[in-house]
């Protein structure tokens, strides 16, 4: 069933309603999300939180396009995207949303300015304009000087802020994080926080997956969830990533900071 159009501005970025995805298992059907509302506006910062297997990923893979409900409706800035096809779909995913794992997945023998134009390489948009492009999202990230580094080359704090770079570099509205300071240490985990918090201030949505409470603390709107249902829905004032660096001593924050040219 399509929705009435209100597509664009007007409508909710994210609209989901009675959203379930049963997994098959041979016999078994794994009920991962047994009804989910959600309504999100555009500009806010969502951590969604629960233990394992409680059915964060299963959300994360429909809200970014990946995978589809079972059942109930999804409105994307207005449009139905429950019930697209595959390549519609990965069309409303390269416009709308930027993706950051925890393990990076950067290609290894690529430098960081080849790995943030690889969003672009099927646009068909020129080199030229390519490289621009990545250069741009590289200095949003703070990575000016390192273009043609390797990953192997950079710290785990750059190459996840190569990672928000190849997120950004299609100016999608989205940024869905999956784990994103998983594999870093609390001060390169500050630094990430305070450049995903950064990315609101400029108006985009920032929705990540933690489970840790202390990173859950950088977003304004924590959901929980438990066995397939939201259980907990709040706002908070999130913390300042900023402040938190600053609050860090200087010896420790000399320790890791990262990987000389
Ligand atoms: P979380 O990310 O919170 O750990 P998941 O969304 O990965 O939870 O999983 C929710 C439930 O769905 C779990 O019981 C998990 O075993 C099951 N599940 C997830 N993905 C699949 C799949 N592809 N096939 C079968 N079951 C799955
Ligand atoms: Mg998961």
């Amino acid at each position: 069933m399509v929705a009435p159009g209100r597509e664009g501005d007007a409508a909710p970025l994210i609209e989901m309603r009675g959203i379930e995805r049963t997994y098959v298992m041979g016999d078994n059907l794994v009920r991962a999300l047994r009804g989910v509302d959600l309504t999100l506006e555009r500009g806010s910062s969502v951590a969604i939180m629960g233990t394992s297997g409680s059915g964060k990923s299963t959300m994360m893979n429909i809200m970014g396009c990946l995978d589809q409900p079972t059942k109930g409706s999804y409105l994307l800035n207005g449009k139905d995207v429950a019930r697209l096809s595959r390549s519609q779909l990965a069309d409303v995913r390269g416009r709308m949303i930027g993706f950051v794992f925890q393990s990076f997945n950067l290609l290894s023998r690529t430098t960081a300015l080849e790995n943030v134009e690889m969003p672009l390489l099927y646009q068909g948009i020129s080199s030229r304009e390519r490289h621009r492009r990545a250069k741009v999202a590289l200095e949003k990230v703070g990575l000016v000087g390192r273009e043609d580094h390797h990953p192997n080359q950079l710290s785990g704090g750059q190459q996840q802020r190569v990672a928000i770079a190849r997120a950004l570099v299609g100016d999608a509205p989205i940024i869905m994080a999956d784990e994103p300071t998983g594999n870093l240490d609390s001060r390169t985990s500050y630094e990430v926080m305070a450049i995903l918090q950064g990315l609101v201030d400029q108006g985009k949505t920032v929705i990540l997956v933690t489970h840790e409470a202390d990173i859950a603390a950088y977003a304004s709107r924590i959901i929980t969830l438990r066995d397939g249902l939201i259980i907990d829905d709040r706002q908070q004032t999130p913390v300042s990533a900023t402040a938190a660096l600053a609050a860090i001593p200087p010896a420790h924050a000399a320790a890791s900071a990262g990987v000389a040219p």
